[in-house]
């Protein structure tokens, strides 16, 4: 996978080293044995629980699919994190996945660790009859190690809300007279989820962007204009002017995204490009993003063709799906899927702001080319971060059983998100590191310091 997140925590650790203010009590000898027992214990799981479901398809027929659930690690509270279902799930994603959980709890201190599940099969191979069963038995087969205090998934890449009503009630009836609501977060409202879970991920990835060129270079435009770092004149650049914009994937992440900045009063945003697994819809003047928004929840997908445009009673041209990526815009927003932005294509690309609304959709290598170059990368980490932050909503709300309105949620999740983004730009702009790697150390050092405070490093 891109980031490979291990190398990036060694990388932090060792920054974290050579701080002498940080755990500044640990010297010498006690220190470099207390850093190599971290290095130990963040880059490995505590456990990794695998089986294959056996299930009886439609047919008669039983197959085995392979199903893992990841507990990487808990230091922060019960493991959390969603449960893939797609034909290329594999145990080092999941694993890469539930480490960058870890990590993006700990730098929104979420009180939750780090889990990731997932399911390897294509989904739309399966009838719903199937899908049903297979939430089922992934319920039955990891029951021992789920739970509201133990570890609470949430839906990913090929789940929702469906899948994960039908997880919470096979965990209820497994387990009767146990709380049960917070089991499974990102659940439908009516089975006890939170309003504006849906919304959230792509809520909290737009909100990135305009936090740090609307909210923040106001107030700090003095200092950041005498500053040669370059992600601070990338910043001051587009700051206050008009922005082209593209969004890669018209999924939840990035329908939402879309519409956020579309709507947004603080930014002057033209959204010039979006796309999907099928096409790159663009029009120099600008779409009618609601108008598609309303086309992808009818039919699944961005019109394709001309007849299509018309019922939609949108203008654009029909361009190839990769395109998008490659587009004259200020801000490319990736909402797709990992690796998009790669070696081989990463000096196409045109955009000096991007947003990782996806995980990982740049690669390291890619990330390393355009720290170079000025690019700001708004990094996975910090940019999606509003699925999980709702999910801790849902899971309070579950406990308490007082629900919350949309609104009360949103600025909650804001909140959290500002209190992130203040801890962290003053770093990212003052010194040459990418934002990746200062989101890793804050992440990495909050994680220390409570292994430290509670004796784990011995
Ligand atoms: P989704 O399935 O709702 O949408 C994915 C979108 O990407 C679809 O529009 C699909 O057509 C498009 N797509 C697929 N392949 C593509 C390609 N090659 N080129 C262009 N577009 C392509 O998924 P989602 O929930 O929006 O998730 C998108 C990404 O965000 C994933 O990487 C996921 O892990 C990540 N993410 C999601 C959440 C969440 O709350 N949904 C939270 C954190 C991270």
């Amino acid at each position: 996978m891109a980031h490979q997140t291990d190398t990036i925590v060694k990388h932090s650790l060792q920054a974290l080293l050579e701080d002498s203010s940080f755990l500044p009590s640990l010297q010498h000898q006690d220190r470099e044995r207390a850093f190599t027992s971290l290095a130990t214990i963040l880059t490995t799981p505590n456990h990794i629980h695998k089986s294959y479901l056996r299930v009886a398809r439609d047919d008669a027929s039983v197959v085995r699919i392979p199903a893992f659930r990841i507990q990487h690690n808990d230091t922060l509270g019960p493991y959390k994190g969603g449960i893939r279902f797609h034909e290329t799930v594999n145990e080092e994603e999941v694993l890469n996945l539930a480490t960058l959980m870890t990590l993006k709890n700990a730098l929104h201190e979420v009180p939750f660790g780090g889990g990731k599940g997932g399911v390897a099969i294509h989904p739309r191979q399966f009838s719903d009859r199937e899908l049903n069963k297979i939430c089922k038995k992934y319920v039955q087969y990891f029951n021992d190690v789920l739970g509201p205090d133990k570890d609470i998934p949430a839906p990913d890449v090929g789940t929702g809300e469906r899948e994960m009503d039908w997880m919470m009630s096979e965990y209820k009836s497994i387990n009767p007279g146990k709380p049960y609501l917070g089991s499974f977060t990102g659940k439908s409202v009516m089975s006890g989820g939170s309003l504006g879970r849906r919304e959230a991920t792509g809520k909290g990835v737009y909100f990135t962007l305009r936090y740090m060129l609307h909210d923040f270079l106001q107030d700090q435009t003095n200092w950041l204009s005498d500053s040669d770092n370059p992600f601070a004149r990338t910043a001051l650049a587009h700051a206050g002017k008009p922005l082209r914009m593209a969004v890669q994937g018209f999924g939840n992440v990035g329908s939402v995204a879309a519409l956020e900045a579309y709507q947004c009063k603080h930014l002057q945003n033209k959204l010039v490009a979006v796309s999907d697994r099928n096409v790159t819809l663009y029009n120099d003047d600008g779409l009618d993003v609601p108008a598609l928004a309303a086309f992808a929840r009818k039919h699944g997908e961005l019109p394709t063709k001309e007849e299509h445009l018309t019922e939609a009673g949108v203008k654009a041209e029909l361009l190839s799906h990769e395109e998008v990526l490659y587009l004259q815009v200020d801000v490319l927003i990736l909402a797709a899927l990992e690796d998009q932005i790669r070696q081989d294509n990463v000096e196409k690309v045109k955009a000096r702001i991007i947003v990782e609304g996806a995980n990982a959709p740049v690669s390291g290598e890619a990330d390393t080319w355009l720290n170079d170059q000025g690019v700001i990368v708004i990094p996975d980490i910090l940019a999606n971060a509003g699925g999980v932050i709702v999910s801790y909503f849902e899971w309070l709300q579950g406990r308490d059983t007082r629900f919350l309105s949309e609104p009360e949620v949103f600025n909650l999740l804001y909140d959290k998100m500002t209190s992130t983004m203040k801890a962290i730009l003053p770093f990212y702009f003052g010194n040459p590191a990418s934002l990746r790697e200062n989101c890793y150390v804050l992440a990495v050092r909050k994680l220390c310091t409570k292994l430290y405070l509670q004796g784990k490093l011995y």
